[in-house]
């Protein structure tokens, strides 16, 4: 036996979607490059569900030449590839999700960060009698919306629109 490998820092969960991307990526014949792994990897370590806008400011102290229409062609790229997910929000702007298992988000109206959670007895719900009639229905996806416990503690919102 060889010696042990030393234990990855990133998680099971995390290598599994850098697979998954670079396999979506060569099946669809797109080619990988550094930007677009940053970005991929920008939006899987995020929690908040960001805009094209927020990703902008979360890279440009490491990418400074970094401009939004790449941020946005790139995500439409990561988009078409299939590595991640627009969610609709009300507020109109895009934002986006590398979060592909099955779930449900929870959304501030004050802070508009939008969380992701799991709700079993949801999902186990029958689907309502009208939408039985031969729909084919392939996401059920509840949104909560509320105020987040920060903005209820705080008076004006968490968030600012570019960044820090
Ligand atoms: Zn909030
Ligand atoms: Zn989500």
């Amino acid at each position: 036996m060889n010696a042990k490998r030393v234990m990855p820092l990133k998680s099971d969960g995390y290598r599994k979607a850098i697979g998954d991307l670079l396999k979506k990526f060569r099946v669809k014949g797109l080619r990988m490059t550094p930007q677009r792994m940053v970005i991929f990897e920008t939006l899987l370590a995020a929690t908040d569900h960001p805009s094209c806008e927020d990703l902008l400011s979360r890279l440009r102290p490491e990418m400074p030449s970094l401009s939004l229409d790449t941020v946005y062609r790139t995500v439409g790229t990561l988009e078409r590839a299939g590595v991640l997910r627009k969610v609709a929000t009300s507020e109109g702007a895009h934002r986006f999700d590398a979060n592909l298992a099955p779930h449900h988000h929870f959304v501030c109206d004050a802070c508009q960060r939008i969380w992701d959670f799991t709700w079993e007895s949801f999902d186990k719900l029958p689907t309502p009698e009208l939408l039985r009639d031969g729909r084919d229905i392939f996401v059920r996806q509840a949104e909560l919306k509320g105020i987040c416990p920060e903005c209820l503690k705080s008076t004006r919102p968490v968030r600012t629109p570019t960044g820090n």
